[in-house]
């Protein structure tokens, strides 16, 4: 079969979920057999998003490959299972630069490079996938973030109008939407959609398929409107309702047939509607997960997508161990000595963040004495296992000035110290240690047994601070033992002490391989622990 591309907008307001549903359609389709990839293009100039602070647009999730991309591709990840690559993350700032680096190089030589077609012609490319070519796939669903009308997004909706002309029945456009519900007058309205549709055609779009988020059920006679005005088959209007959970949404989308109208659109036999039998399973664990455990997330953005991914993967593991996993906010900035067992009263364990720079690490290093000196399950994730092994450093070994030397370049007690080939580095963007290396397990450990007795692993990474070897001695001494290796550059990946219930620090970020229906093992052992 030629590939075949879904083109996902969205109009009205932002943050409606146009992730979750690129998401939600990427499952449906793979359910029905197909080989499905999924990328996002952005807006701003940013060439990723690695330099952005989470305040902005949320987590930065890291590929394997080691790209630093934006966090829907977590979504795409963990609905789907597939692993993205730098090629699924795209922003205006690297269509731009691939453009201006073939004008230097004289690619372009006597000709005027302009939007239009260089750089549009730059979008259409890297929409089609074409540096990818040996994939092999059937659907190819592209996101578009921002909304409709936004300047920026405008060589974007352009080369989606070309693509579409030239692509033919081979390409589908999804237009995602919002029906407010005016409380005053008890109504829902349809109006911000039609102009939303209005502005796609004004584009040249015509959108074949509308999904309306609402907070309230829309009936027939609504939908009937919205397609009769926006020019859409009646069974290509559904609607998005707030859900319990965002992995129901996919089903929602099935029982409305979205995807089948996909196929219907292109020309696909529709066939029969798959079970989805592990995705119901676990739906079904969700449902059930009724008593509650609460976990501590220690860290310092007060922003709900800052730390997603961890946050999916507790989720996720609670379920799993039929418990549902309520997380808890502890901004580690307003962390003392004097608070710290009152903020810690009735949480069953925390885990400690990732992060970069002083603001808030004190916090994290009080939060991880007092775990440890009162045995409660803490799992340390990059920044976070850094401060453990601070913390470690000044209250078990005696080094009061133990520090990070990210925090401190002068610090005595350098337990923490950037590694060798991240010191002669200037640049900021995509220089740190990214993506998957392999990490070697200690037999006997805890870790490892968590891993399933697997005694080498893969995960990813995004840092350039590390564990100071000259210390492992006095650590494995002193009870915190060092259990995750990197072999080839010798780096301490995973550190543990073995004594306590759960106390576990990785370098690198499990939460970016969790996924709805592969749980992450370390999150698993951990949530199980804490239910106990
Ligand atoms: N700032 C730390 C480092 O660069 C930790 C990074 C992180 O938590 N992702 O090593």
């Amino acid at each position: 079969m030629n590939t075949k591309y879904i083109f996902v907008t969205g109009g009205v307001v932002s943050s409606l979920g146009k992730g979750i549903i690129s998401a939600s359609i990427g499952k449906l389709l793979q359910a029905r057999g197909y080989k499905v990839t999924i990328q996002k293009f952005d807006p701003y100039i940013n060439i990723d998003p690695g330099t952005l602070n989470p305040y902005e647009h949320g987590e930065c999730y890291v590929t394997e490959d080691g790209m630093e991309t934006d966090l829907d591709l977590g979504h795409y990840e963990r609905f789907t299972g597939i692993h993205t690559t730098r090629h699924n993350s795209i922003t205006t700032g690297r269509i731009y630069k691939t453009v201006i680096d073939r004008e230097r190089r004289g690619d372009y030589l006597g000709k005027t490079i302009q939007v239009v077609p260089h750089i549009t012609d730059e979008i259409k490319r890297r929409m089609l996938r074409e540096d990818e070519k040996g994939e092999d796939l059937d659907f190819v669903i592209t996101e578009v973030g921002g909304t409709i009308g936004d300047i920026e997004s405008a060589p974007f909706m352009e080369a989606i109008r070309q693509l579409r002309w030239q692509l033919g029945r081979n390409a589908v456009c999804v237009h995602l939407t919002y029906v407010p519900y005016l409380k005053a007058a008890d109504e829902l309205k349809t109006k911000p959609t039609q102009h939303s549709v209005k502005e796609l055609q004004g584009m040249g779009i015509q959108p074949d398929i509308l999904v309306l988020r609402t907070e309230r059920h829309l009936d027939d006679s609504m939908r009937l409107k919205v397609a009769s005005f926006c020019n859409v088959d009646l069974e290509c209007v559904v609607q998005s309702e707030d859900m319990p959970s965002i992995y129901e949404v996919p089903v929602s989308m099935q029982h409305q047939g979205l995807d089948a109208a996909i196929l219907r659109k292109i020309g696909i036999p529709v066939g029969e509607t798959p079970a989805m039998k592990p995705w119901n399973n676990f739906l079904e664990k969700q449902r059930n997960a009724k008593r509650e455990i609460h976990i501590g997330l220690v860290g310092k953005y007060d922003l709900q997508d800052a730390y997603k991914s961890i946050r999916e993967s507790l989720n996720l593991a609670g379920i799993y161990n039929d418990v549902k996993a309520k997380i808890h906010f502890i901004n580690s900035e307003e962390i003392t000595s004097e608070n710290v067992a009152e903020k810690l009263k009735d949480i069953a364990g925390i885990v400690v963040c990732p992060g970069f720079g002083q603001r808030g690490i004190e916090g994290k290093i009080i939060a991880a004495e007092y775990t440890r000196t009162h045995d409660i399950p803490t799992f340390g994730i990059c920044l976070g296992m850094q401060m453990m092994v601070i913390e470690f450093a000044r209250n078990v070994l005696g080094y009061k000035d133990a520090n990070s030397a990210e925090m401190n370049p002068d610090t005595p007690h350098n337990v923490i110290d950037i590694m060798e080939e991240q010191k002669n580095i200037t640049q900021m963007g995509g220089t740190m240690r990214l993506g998957a290396y392999e990490c070697e397990l200690v037999e006997g450990s805890r870790a490892w047994e968590a891993y399933n007795v697997q005694c080498s692993i893969k995960e990813r990474h995004r840092h350039r601070y590390e564990f100071n070897n000259k210390y492992k001695k006095e650590y494995e001494a002193a009870g915190m033992k060092c259990v995750g290796i990197n072999p080839a550059a010798d780096l301490v990946e995973i550190v543990e002490i073995p004594e306590k219930k759960w106390y576990i620090g990785a370098q690198f970020h499990p939460e970016y391989s969790s996924t709805v229906l592969h749980p992450h093992p370390l999150f698993m052992d951990f949530i199980k622990t804490c239910s106990k």
